[in-house]
C-alpha cells in the first residue's frame, strides 16, 4: 500500500497524459480514442493531489463527488473502495470520467492548477470506474424494503437514470418509460462510440435493472400514454419528466430541404443508435460521406461529434463551419484538439447563407459569408458580424446542422396544468424540481435547456430527494 508523497514532491510530478490511439489510424474507425490510465499512471497522477483541507474540486463538481477521498483510496491501492466512494455521489462514473467538461468543473477549481497543470480528476475517475467494471466486482447497494409507492420516470437519459438509481434505493417501485427502442438518451444516440463505448452505458443500465428498476422502451409519453393516465389510471404516485432537449434547430436559409442536409440529431442517431457505420451488419441508411465533402455547422460538442463521425465514414474533406472564432467555441477543449489531430478542417468566422442543389434536389454546395467579431452580445461572447461582399461558394455533398436544440413539446402539450416558459421548457422550482402540477417533477435539459451530463445527473438526484419527501409526507 503506497502512502502520500511529502507536499514538495507532489508538485514535481508532471500531469500524466491520457494514452490515446494514433490520430490517423483512429480517424477511420469507431474504436475508443482514449485508452485510459493503467494502475501505475493512476497512482502517479493521484500522488499529485495536494490533499487540500477544503477541496475546491468538490465544490466545482455539480454532484459534489468526494474527490480527495477517492484519490486517497487510489493511492492506497483500494480501487474498489474508491469506486464505491465515487458511486455515493455519481451513478455513472465511467460515463462522466469520459465526457464531463472537467476543465470548467472539478479541474477548473483545482488549486494545483494555479501554478501547475490541474490534477487529472476525470482520468482518475474513469480509471476507478473501469477497474470496477473490468474486474466485474461492482458491489451494488441493496435497496430499502418496498414502500409500495410507484414512480414513473419519463426519459432514460442521465437525468432519468440517476433519479431512478436513487429512488430504487429508497424502496420505491420505479419504471422508466423511453420513447426510443434503447435506454440511455444522448449517451446512446448522441455521443459516438469512439468517445463513449455503448457497452459502458449498457452495463450501468443493467446494474440499475439488477437493483430493480423496470425499463419500458418504445413508449412515447404524450402519445402512447399521457402523464395524467400514469397518475390517475396506472397508479403512479409521482412522475419525473426528463425528456431532454432533442428538438433540432434549423438555420432557416434557402436550400435547407435539399437531400444531403441533416440535423445533427438525425445524423448522429442514424450513425450511433442505428449503427449506420456498420453497413455489413445494420441496414440503417445514411447519405454516403465516403470520398465526399462534408460540412458540420456549429462549434459545440455535437458539432465535434458530427464532424469526427463524418471523417470515420470516409469523408474526403470534413469541415467545421463556425461563425465565431475558436476562442468562443463551446465544445470541450479535448474534443477540438482531437478533431484537429484527426484532420478536421476548421473554418471559423464563416456562416452559411444558402445551400445550393442540383436538378435532382441534392446538395452540391454552400454559400458562405465571412464574419468578424464585434462587441459582446447577451451571452458575453463577441458577436459575429458579416463582412459585406465576402461571400463565396464551397463545394459540399453533405451538411449537418449542429446549431443547438430546443424542447420537444409533446409531454408539455398533453399535460394540462404543467406550466412551460416562453421557450417551451418546463417550469420547475429550482430547489425541489416540482412543476406546477401536483405529483409531477421535471429536470435535466427539459428544464435547463441543453447543458451537460453531470448537470442532468445532479437534477435527477435533486428530483429523487424531493419525490421521496413528497411520497413520505404527501405535502406538495
Ligand atoms: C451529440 C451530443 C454530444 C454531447 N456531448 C457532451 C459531452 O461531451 N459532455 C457533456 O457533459 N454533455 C454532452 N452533451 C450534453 C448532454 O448529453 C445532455 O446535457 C444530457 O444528455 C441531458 O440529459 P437528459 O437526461 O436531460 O436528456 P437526454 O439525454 O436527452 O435524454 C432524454 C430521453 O428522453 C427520451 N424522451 C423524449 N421525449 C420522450 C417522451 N415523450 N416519452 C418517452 N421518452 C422520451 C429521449 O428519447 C431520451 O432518451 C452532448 C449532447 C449531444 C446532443
Amino acid at each position: 500500500m503506497a502512502e502520500r508523497l511529502p507536499p514538495k514532491e507532489r508538485t514535481k510530478i508532471p500531469r500524466q497524459a491520457m494514452p490515446e490511439r494514433d490520430a490517423l489510424e483512429r480517424a477511420h474507425n469507431f474504436c475508443e480514442v482514449n485508452s485510459g490510465f493503467d494502475l501505475a499512471l493512476a497512482e502517479k497522477e493521484a500522488q499529485r493531489c495536494l490533499a487540500c483541507a477544503d477541496p475546491k474540486c468538490v465544490h466545482g463538481c455539480p454532484v459534489g463527488v468526494k474527490v480527495r477521498e477517492v484519490v486517497d483510496l487510489v493511492i492506497e491501492g483500494e480501487y474498489l473502495k474508491a469506486a464505491a466512494k465515487l458511486r455515493e455521489d455519481n451513478v455513472l462514473p465511467a460515463v462522466t470520467g469520459r465526457v464531463c467538461p472537467q476543465e470548467t468543473q472539478c479541474e477548473g477549481a483545482c488549486i494545483l492548477g494555479k501554478r501547475f497543470a490541474p490534477l487529472a480528476i476525470g482520468h482518475i475517475e474513469r480509471f476507478v470506474a473501469d477497474y470496477e467494471r473490468q474486474t466485474g466486482e461492482a458491489g451494488l447497494p441493496t435497496p430499502a424494503p418496498p414502500t409500495g409507492k410507484k414512480v414513473a420516470i419519463v426519459g432514460s437519459g442521465p437525468a432519468g437514470l440517476s433519479c431512478a438509481g436513487d429512488l430504487i434505493l429508497k424502496g420505491h417501485h420505479v419504471t422508466v418509460f423511453e420513447a426510443l427502442h434503447e435506454i440511455g438518451g444522448v449517451l446512446l444516440y448522441g455521443i459516438p462510440e469512439f468517445r463513449l463505448p455503448k457497452d459502458i452505458v449498457q452495463t450501468e443500465v443493467a446494474n440499475l435493472g439488477r437493483m430493480g428498476v423496470e425499463f419500458q422502451t418504445n413508449v412515447v409519453i404524450g402519445k402512447t400514454i399521457t402523464v395524467d393516465e400514469l397518475l390517475n389510471e396506472m397508479g403512479y404516485d409521482a412522475v419525473f419528466v426528463a425528456t431532454g432537449a432533442g428538438l433540432p434547430k434549423f438555420m432557416n436559409i434557402p436550400g435547407e430541404h435539399l437531400g444531403g442536409v441533416y440535423s445533427a440529431n438525425e445524423f448522429l442517431t442514424r450513425v450511433n443508435l442505428m449503427k449506420a457505420y456498420d453497413a455489413d451488419h445494420y441496414d440503417s441508411p445514411v447519405y454516403s460521406c465516403a470520398n465526399r465533402n462534408v460540412a458540420i455547422i456549429g462549434g459545440g460538442n455535437t458539432a465535434m461529434d458530427g464532424v469526427r463521425s463524418a471523417l470515420r465514414l470516409g469523408a474526403k474533406n470534413a469541415y467545421i463551419i463556425y461563425r465565431r472564432s475558436e476562442a468562443e467555441m463551446p465544445a470541450r477543449v479535448e474534443e477540438v484538439h482531437h478533431a484537429k489531430d484527426e484532420g478536421v478542417q476548421f473554418m471559423t468566422l464563416h456562416n452559411p447563407v444558402e445551400f445550393i442543389g442540383n436538378d435532382e434536389g441534392f446538395l452540391t454546395g454552400m454559400r458562405l459569408q465571412k464574419m468578424e467579431l464585434g462587441a459582446p452580445d447577451d451571452s458575453g461572447r463577441r458577436r459575429p458580424v458579416p463582412m459585406p461582399g465576402s461571400e463565396f461558394l464551397l463545394p459540399i455533398d453533405v451538411a449537418v446542422i449542429a446549431i443547438g436544440t430546443g424542447a420537444n413539446p409533446l409531454v408539455q402539450s398533453t399535460t394540462p396544468d404543467m406550466q412551460t416558459n416562453k421557450w417551451g421548457y418546463i417550469v420547475a422550482d429550482e430547489a425541489t424540481l416540482r412543476t406546477t402540477k401536483r405529483g409531477v417533477f421535471a429536470g435535466g435539459d427539459i428544464v435547463s435547456g441543453s447543458a451537460t451530463v453531470i448537470l442532468a445527473m445532479g437534477a435527477g438526484r435533486t428530483a429523487a430527494r424531493s419525490i421521496h419527501e413528497f411520497l413520505n409526507t404527501g405535502v406538495w
